[in-house]
């Protein structure tokens, strides 16, 4: 039943081309073989409606029929003698099996290219390959809307259209000074004070001198930073109004000059946050990150000093003190997120509450800026978002950063293999089956995630991460290649406790002394119920828990659930029934908030 099958699957065949099924008998070379072979697609109207402009109204005209396969021609895979395997049961269910195809230019992180040839990826060829012969195309700056538009069915962008909006910090501050005005201060209280220059100058002017007669003889600390350039590049923190230089194309925002300090260092948080669809609205949150230091000890009595008071690691890298054993930190300027998370429930810190919260900042941030962002079909976007946890464990967010960078600029960076890795599965998720199986000489039937998975090199997050095994279902092929939901364990279980505070605390220098202690312990409230226990990170909402061995699915309008999770990806929008309903035709935002409201309700009760 090939045809019921593919019904079952169209939102699959969109994202992944190479597993279109002829329409009856096996096509072994592929539709590119055989102008007969349409992908035949259960509901026109919502694949159609995906499609960017234009597109879809030809495919409706045309009976929706998808072009025929334009991947790359089976010319150029003789010329190169590079045959996909083809496994016995993928060959009798009639699926095209061909390795997919990859383009990037001259910005592209060479980890993406480096993970998808891992991944049994072709590189796309423009001397040798149709231009449209590809499947995806990576890379740092964004794509123009012609892309958008041209964009094939078959192909995916890393980057959606209209997301600078948040990227560019005074555009953030705007949007999020909006949503604080519609929605209430209660829930948008997590971005520190900020003027956008030169329009806010005299409401800053105005807030600086109330607050310098409020504080008497204390200081108030201020951080100025250009809005467009990244790396902590022109970059001035003053308490003194004459210290203050204006410009244009500036923001002004308060300082926090109460870090939470490790080791009296200060540091940041960088949480990778993948939006697979704003329309609707699907956002996932990555479970690791990197936390990055200072690398000089915080200290208020000299703003001048960049390697104290600012964590970018392009910053601090170049510091005389980064190869030092810093004080708990150790040596370098960052840590994973679960190192983190891990030294802060030695101190008995809620980092599960903390977590939440991040959680439901990163869906506000977002939703500041969902409705209005252009419809585009087919494309993705890595963000990084970048926050600061202040002394009383509160999350500021600083910004938000597209393109987060992906150099591997120390042993602690190897977790942006796996990101990439996780951002492929989460992208073609449902289409693992075809994908990697060039570059894999171990044949895992049971599980088309763990094909993918065994092709990895380098340290793989999965197996020193405090998450608990999480089962999900997942659509898998019968050879008949009709679909079935399986239940499919995508992380290996966890290790006991013990082993892995063992591990992520490995370094000598984690251990503290009590004078240490005393410096470096954060201004906490301790949890109700100490819990030294593994942290399952991923059930943060309770109606979308994944603690259960089948998660519950919310089925989209599409006909399609989105996935609970991919890898150390979870899904953190939408969260349950009602924030679904309220992301479909049409966001509505105010509907999403209440449930935000509801949940934090629930959290402080
Ligand atoms: P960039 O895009 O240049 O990295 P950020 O806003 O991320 O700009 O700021 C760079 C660094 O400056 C941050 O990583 C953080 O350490 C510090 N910083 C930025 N804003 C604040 C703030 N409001 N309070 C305290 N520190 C800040």
């Amino acid at each position: 039943m090939i045809v019921s099958a593919v019904r079952n699957t169209a939102a699959q065949a969109r994202q992944h081309p190479t597993r279109q099924a002829c329409s009856s008998t096996p096509c072994p070379a592929g539709p590119s073989r055989s102008p007969a072979c349409t992908l035949n697609v259960p509901s026109e109207a919502n694949y159609t409606e995906q499609l960017p402009a234009g597109l879809g109204a030809r495919l409706q005209e045309a009976g929706v029929s998808i072009p025929p396969w334009r991947g790359r021609p089976t010319s150029t895979l003789e010329k190169k003698k590079r045959k996909p395997q083809l496994m016995e049961e993928d060959e009798s269910s009639g699926a095209l099996l061909k390795p997919l195809v990859f383009r990037v230019d001259e910005t592209t992180p060479p980890v993406v290219q480096s993970v998808l040839l891992e991944r049994g990826w072709n590189k796309f060829d423009e001397q040798e390959q149709n231009a449209e012969d590809w499947n995806l195309y990576w890379r740092t700056s964004s794509f123009r809307m012609t892309e958008h538009i041209n964009v094939k069915p078959w192909q995916q962008l890393n980057h959606h259209p209209g997301t600078t909006k948040l990227t560019r910090k005074d555009c953030l501050a705007k949007h999020l000074k909006h949503m604080r005005r519609m929605y209430g201060t209660s829930l948008y209280q997590f971005i520190p004070l900020t003027f956008v220059m030169p329009n806010d100058y005299t409401k800053f002017v105005a807030e600086y001198f109330q607050e310098r007669q409020m504080l008497g003889t204390k200081r108030s600390y201020w951080i100025c930073k250009p809005a467009e350039l990244s790396r902590g590049r022109g970059i001035l923190i003053f308490s003194d109004f004459k210290d203050f230089i204006v410009d244009d194309m500036y923001i002004v925002q308060k300082y926090i000059s109460n870090p939470l300090l490790i080791g009296r260092y200060k540091c940041d948080l960088r949480i990778y946050v993948c939006v697979t669809g704003f329309k609707p609205l699907t956002i996932y949150v990555y479970q690791e990150g990197l936390v990055r230091f200072a690398t000089e000890k915080f200290d208020l009595s000299n703003l001048q000093n960049n390697y104290a008071h600012l964590t970018n690691s392009s910053i601090n890298k170049s510091g005389a003190s980064y190869e030092k054993i810093k004080e708990v930190i150790g040596h370098g300027c960052k840590w994973t997120l679960s190192r983190f998370f891990s030294y802060l429930r030695s101190w008995d810190v809620d980092d599960l509450l903390l977590w939440k919260k991040i959680h439901r900042m990163v869906i506000l941030t977002i939703l500041a800026i969902a409705p209005s962002v252009p419809s585009a079909a087919n494309c993705f976007e890595l963000f990084g978002f970048d926050i600061l946890i202040d002394d009383s464990l509160k999350p500021w967010l600083l910004e938000v950063n597209c393109s987060p960078a992906l150099t591997l600029d120390c042993s602690t960076d190897v977790l942006k293999r796996k990101l990439v890795h996780d951002i492929i599965d989460l992208i073609y998720l449902n289409g693992l089956r075809n994908e990697g199986r060039e570059a894999s000489n171990t044949t895992h039937r049971n599980s088309n995630i763990d094909a993918v998975k065994s092709d990895r090199g380098g340290l793989d997050a999965h197996d020193c991460l405090p998450y608990e095994s999480l089962s999900f279902t997942s659509r898998m092929y019968n050879k008949d290649d009709s679909v079935v939901e399986k239940a499919v364990s995508v992380h290996p279980q966890a290790a006991p406790a013990s082993q892995l505070e063992g591990e992520m605390s490995g370094q000598e220098d984690f251990h503290l002394s009590t004078k240490e202690m005393a410096q470096s312990k954060p201004k906490i409230r301790s949890r109700h119920t100490p819990h030294k226990t593994l942290m399952p990170y991923a059930s943060l909402f309770q109606s979308h828990s994944c603690k259960t061995k089948t998660s519950p699915r919310v089925i989209s309008d599409h006909g399609k659930a989105p996935d609970p999770q991919a890898g150390n990806f979870v899904l953190v929008f939408p969260f349950n029934e009602a924030t679904l309903g309220a992301s479909r035709n049409g966001l509505n935002v105010k509907r999403i908030i209440q449930e935000l409201q509801k949940l934090m309700n629930k959290q402080h009760s």
